[in-house]
């Protein structure tokens, strides 16, 4: 089978053919239909020091996919051949006290597919039963490839009641305009989103019904007045990883304000803890999604009214893999969604 790897410790990645993974027992075999390109991906592509000291050599990348199932490992009953679905790519163990209570998404014995194990972007991916999530009829394989980055949006937007609330999301990003586009649909009363990239201003504007803010350019003082708003932001998304933002967001909040931090920043970075404190600041760490919950709530959303699907702004059949990349290395689109059919 045809997939993309890491197979030189340099810039790019690498079409090869490796055997159809062989699946245990509890596995199921999946054909990949159509896989996203995410931020991690492009780290990867880059070789940085992230993807050197993490991702070994030869690994199969990607972890966003829709597919259909094409074998059954033999203790797999609750699932049948033929079965669209996407999955979680976040392998967890069972053994930590987090597991044993339920706590999925806190497991830290993680393993990430297309990280620390093989990948997606391939023709097929063997994944655990266990993290196969089934995709209804009415969502595409294309959203099917993108539930990852927009579970990683709801996860981050669901932390906090939004109903009736301003909401301050920082960093136009796919999964940005994502929550942006979730806070939106769960109630929010204002949702501003901000960003220095016109491109991805313009499209977050398009995806959901959000006030774009240029803070290259604009003073966001002045969208809370003019949006009458008393004190500011209710609830805060960092989906930016970037200091600025951050800074800003914390300024802009309500005593007794909520932030939820999706974003990564590249190392360690200066916060002002005092203002944190002296506004009784409430800060929460997301990572990845609520196994299996997020997936619950993302869908029945989708279901609901919930359209992303124009962040969806490039499609690729994955010979043109490395125009998927360079779209996405260049900053200023939305997803790239890549099609092995
Ligand atoms: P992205 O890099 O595409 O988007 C980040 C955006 O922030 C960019 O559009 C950039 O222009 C903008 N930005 C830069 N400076 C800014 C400023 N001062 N104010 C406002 N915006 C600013 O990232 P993405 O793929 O949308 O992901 C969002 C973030 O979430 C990234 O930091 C990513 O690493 C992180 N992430 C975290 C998890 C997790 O599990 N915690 C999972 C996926 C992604
Ligand atoms: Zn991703």
């Amino acid at each position: 089978m045809k997939t993309l790897a890491k197979t030189k410790p340099e810039e790019g990645l690498w079409m090869r053919q490796t055997p159809v993974p062989e699946i245990g027992p509890d596995d199921v075999l999946i054909k990949i239909n159509k896989t996203g390109i995410c931020g991690t991906d492009i780290h990867i592509w880059n070789w940085d020091e992230w993807a050197r000291k993490t991702v070994p050599l030869n690994l199969t990348t990607g972890h966003e996919f829709a597919g259909e199932i094409v074998e059954l490992g033999k203790n797999v009953t609750e699932l049948s051949l033929g079965q669209r679905c996407s999955g979680e790519g976040h392998l967890i163990g069972k053994q930590s006290r987090q597991s044993r209570a339920g706590k999925f998404h806190l497991d830290p014995d993680t393993r990430g597919i297309g990280v620390n194990e093989d990948g997606a972007f391939a023709q097929y991916l063997r994944l655990p039963a266990f993290n196969v999530v089934p995709l209804p009829d009415d969502i595409s394989d294309d959203i099917g490839a993108i539930l990852d980055p927009l579970g990683n949006a709801v996860h981050t937007a669901l932390s906090f009641n939004l109903l009736g609330e301003d909401v301050l999301v920082t960093g136009a990003g796919p999964i940005g305009i994502m929550a942006a586009a979730v806070a939106r649909h769960a109630g929010a009363r204002h949702v501003v989103i901000t960003d220095v990239n016109v491109d991805r201003l313009a499209l977050a504007a398009q995806v959901a019904d959000v006030v774009p803010v240029n803070v290259a350019e604009e003073d966001l003082n002045e969208i809370i007045a003019r949006l009458g708003m008393r004190q500011g932001f209710d609830v805060g998304l960092e989906m930016s990883g970037n200091q600025a933002a951050l800074d800003q967001m914390i300024e802009a909040m309500v005593m007794g304000g909520r932030i939820a931090l999706l974003g990564i920043p590249p190392g360690k970075s200066p916060v002002d803890w005092s203002r944190i404190v002296f506004k009784a600041i409430t800060l929460k760490g997301v990572y990845g999604r609520e196994i299996f919950e997020t997936w619950y709530k993302m869908i029945t959303m989708l279901q609901n009214g919930l359209d992303v699907s124009s962040v969806i702004t490039h499609r690729f059949p994955i010979d043109e893999y490395r125009t998927g990349f360079e779209t996405m290395k260049a900053g200023s689109s939305g997803k790239v969604v890549l099609d092995w059919t």
